[in-house]
């Protein structure tokens, strides 16, 4: 017999969990907007890197409250590595941007200074 399933290493539909929970498949269902989901990563320190199926039009003020996981829970062991990555992530960036404003700080006074010089040079 044919597997019904395009994508083999994808498996079977999760069960008691709805619909197919494959990232390559769309989802078939619609939210309660009547709109097909879209799938979306959480980065919450309880499910960091766990994608969900949710509404299209979150953020708005029109969205609704539809929401299914589509990963299972993340392991306590993997949770706490993401999270320690993620800090460590978001830690080097506030830092890159410290050091930008600091460039940017030295380039306006070299820029400032270069211009004196050639004003008392010309004049
Ligand atoms: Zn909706």
């Amino acid at each position: 017999m044919r597997n019904p399933n395009p994508n083999p290493s994808c498996g079977t539909n999760n069960p008691g969990m709805g619909e197919s929970h494959c990232s390559h498949i769309l989802r078939q269902t619609v939210c309660y907007c009547g709109l097909v989901p879209v799938m979306k990563t959480s980065w919450t320190e309880a499910n960091p890197g766990r994608r969900f199926w949710g509404c299209r039009m979150y953020g708005k003020a029109q969205a609704c409250k539809f929401f299914d996981w589509v990963d299972p829970a993340p392991e306590d062991r993997y949770k706490s590595i993401i999270n320690g990555l993620l800090r460590k992530k978001n830690q080097a960036e506030k830092e890159k941007e410290k050091m930008f404003k600091t460039i940017s700080c030295y380039h306006i006074i070299f820029s400032l200074l270069i211009l004196y010089f050639a004003i008392r040079v010309l004049v």
